[in-house]
């Protein structure tokens, strides 16, 4: 951020099917920008393997999680594969207001949801998988199991209809291309005049 000329932050918003390689974007764009944040979910999903409390999420059973909607914890909220997931709202208030940056890594729903919670902070971008054969051999390379693949396959189709409510779509079908071409979005976004507070009104 700079000192001098101050600018709000924003929300770098990448939704996809499961396994079109968000998790493996999100990652190198964090690594690489000092400035951007993860939004860290909560969900009452069960652990994957090699996954870790306050890492990949926060893993709260139903109750918990129910008892952070009601206290209005929660930015957005979403019932996705049948589990709860949702954006625990204080840290993005936070980055926001120091003029940092936030990457969430949420489903259309929470899209839509931060989008009328924050209008003007929220950039959206839609992940597609190249094709469909290459989304199924990607989960399975994950090591999800034959009933969770059915669900996902079918969800993905679902999740892919709703594309063009995000300000951009980036195929993934080389990810270093996809890599350069989020950065772009997000460089260019953080550039954007409506984000300057310090230039004349
Ligand atoms: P997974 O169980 O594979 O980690 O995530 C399943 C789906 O839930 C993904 O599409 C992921 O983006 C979405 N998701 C993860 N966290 C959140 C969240 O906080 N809110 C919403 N709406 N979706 C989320």
């Amino acid at each position: 951020m700079s000192v001098h000329f101050p600018r709000r932050g924003l929300c770098l918003v990448l939704a996809a099917p499961s396994g079109a390689g968000k998790t493996s974007i999100s990652r190198s764009l964090l690594a690489a920008d000092p400035g951007l944040h993860l939004s860290i979910s909560a969900t009452t999903r069960a652990p994957r393997a090699g996954e870790t409390e306050g890492v990949h999420y926060f893993f709260r059973d139903r109750p918990a999680f129910d008892a952070m909607i009601a206290a209005d914890e929660l930015l957005e909220w979403a019932d996705v594969f049948g589990q709860r997931y949702g954006t625990p709202r204080a840290p993005v208030s936070a980055a926001l207001a120091r003029g940092e940056d936030v990457l969430f890594d949420i489903d259309w729903q929470g899209h839509r949801q931060l989008r009328a919670t924050l209008p003007g902070d929220v950039v959206g971008v839609f992940i597609m998988p190249p094709d469909f054969a290459a989304l199924e051999t990607r989960l399975r390379a994950r090591g999800d199991n034959e009933n969770d693949i059915a669900r996902r396959m079918a969800a993905a189709e679902a999740e892919i209809s709703h594309a063009r409510e995000f300000d951009y779509c980036v195929v993934n079908d080389a990810l270093a291309d996809a890599i350069a071409t989020v950065a772009a979005i997000l460089r260019a976004a953080r550039a954007a005049t409506a984000r300057q507070a310090w230039l004349p009104a």
